[in-house]
């Protein structure tokens, strides 16, 4: 887990934070997904200065564990000088090492958030999940934690003043919020009344913008009416041409189907499966990836 520099705002990695929800409903499958309907809550991971250093980082990591639902998995936690936040020891288990930065000696009350990201390296890694390339496995990891109801707490330790500004994981404060939201929309969870850091409040609030947004593309019947005109302009184009319209300005493209028919295919706005219906009007389908029913007007 990197550390240090000035912290990135925006969304820069979405693409690749949207590819981890898919992957993620891919490999656990819908059912095991709904499994994780309850988040971390703040008093399992409360810990606070003047608790015993070593006991308490145990207690937290062992709460994590139980959370991933990684039973025989157990977490020996070090602390030691390193430029990195935080690292973890991946072998075989059952017992994993994980280092934590000095800092984080006084800083106690960031241990859990650490230790959500390292636990989400062991839980990929026991599920053989990962992605090429170190920082998109990055992103994997921080997008697993937090879809799966552990990464609030990375969101929750990002604050920013004047002076300072501290940021744990690689996503940037935004990209958590979005993810933490699409959680939030799927489960009808409510994570903004767990927050400390007004910095992170603010960056879950745009996130949820932007994940709300995914639900309002054409063809979806939540589409707002720009998007839709859009659409409509796009149709014509492909059945006057016959040829795909894939733009990379709109999620949706289009593609000849039989008998001079189109069909069009977007982005699931739950999991990002591709989904492909035919052009006829209303049509309603469901996601065979995470179950999402979605009401379109083609
Ligand atoms: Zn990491
Ligand atoms: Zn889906």
């Amino acid at each position: 887990m990197a550390n240090g520099g000035p912290v990135e705002h925006g969304y820069p990695h979405l693409e690749t934070v949207r590819a981890a929800v898919t992957a993620l409903y891919r490999r656990l499958s819908y059912d095991t997904v709904r499994t994780f309907s309850v988040s971390v809550a703040p008093v399992d991971v409360a810990f606070c200065d003047t608790d015993d250093l070593h006991l308490g980082a145990q207690r937290v990591a062992r709460e994590l564990v139980r959370h991933y639902r990684l039973p025989d998995a157990r977490l020996i936690v070090g602390f030691r000088e390193m430029t990195h936040a935080a690292n973890v020891e991946l072998a075989s288990g059952p017992e994993y090492f994980v280092e934590l930065n000095d800092r984080f000696r006084t800083h106690r009350r960031d241990i859990g958030a650490a230790l959500a990201h390292e636990v989400a390296h062991v839980y990929l890694h026991r599920l053989d999940l990962s992605f090429p390339g170190t920082r998109e496995n990055e992103i994997l990891t921080d997008t697993t934690a937090t879809y799966l109801g552990a990464g609030w707490l990375l969101l929750d330790a990002f604050r920013e003043d004047e002076a300072s500004s501290q940021k744990l994981g690689y996503l940037t404060p935004e990209e958590f919020g979005y993810v933490l939201a699409k959680r939030s929309l799927v489960f009808g969870e409510d994570p903004s009344v767990w927050f400390t850091s007004a910095q992170a409040y603010t960056a879950y609030t745009k996130g949820l913008a932007v994940a709300r947004r995914d639900a309002e593309q054409p063809p979806l019947t939540g589409a707002g009416w720009a998007g839709r005109r859009r659409y409509a302009r796009e149709r014509r184009h492909a059945e006057d041409h016959r040829v795909s319209a894939g733009r990379p300005e709109v999620p949706y493209s289009f593609t000849p189907a039989e008998h001079g028919s189109l069909r069009v295919s977007f982005p699931c706005p739950t999991c990002h499966q591709r989904i492909r219906v035919p052009v006829q009007g209303r049509v309603r389908a469901r996601c065979g990836l995470c179950r999402t029913v979605l009401e379109c007007d083609t």
